[in-house]
């Protein structure tokens, strides 16, 4: 699959708000774009960082994946997920099915900056939650 690079990083936060100030200093960058994805009930804020991106993930309800995520972690933000560049997220998913990855999204879908995206299982990759993004 040869990602070309980490396409970004993925980090649940408690307040996009209180934390963009934290992310505005650390990448000496504004924020270039927010935006709610009602689809995976986050609200994301991103930075640059070379090539690579920081994407802040703020829950929309409770029910959200960032929230159940929050939760486990005591509360508190944490890296959330790794998402890699690749060409074809399809292809990517199909021989990480081959070598027995187990996937979270069995096909490619609309993420964030309308990138077609895929989870793979944390189960199957060291407890690290990978996306696969494509750009559209
Ligand atoms: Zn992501």
């Amino acid at each position: 699959m040869r990602p070309s690079h980490v396409e970004h990083i993925g980090i649940a936060v408690t307040s996009l708000e209180e934390t963009m100030p934290v992310f505005e200093l650390l990448t000496g960058s504004k924020c270039y774009s927010i935006e709610e994805v009602a689809d995976q009930k986050v609200k994301t804020a991103f930075f640059k960082v070379g090539e690579t991106k920081i994407e802040l993930l703020e829950a929309t309800c409770a029910e959200s994946p960032i929230a159940k995520f929050i939760e486990k972690n005591g509360g508190r933000g944490g890296v959330h997920h790794i998402a890699f560049n690749v060409e074809s997220v399809a292809e990517a998913l199909e021989e990480a099915k081959k070598a027995g990855i187990r996937l979270i999204d069995v096909q490619p879908r609309k993420g964030a900056e309308n990138l077609n995206i895929a989870f793979l299982h944390p189960k199957s990759t060291c407890g690290v939650l990978f996306e696969f993004c494509e750009q559209p």
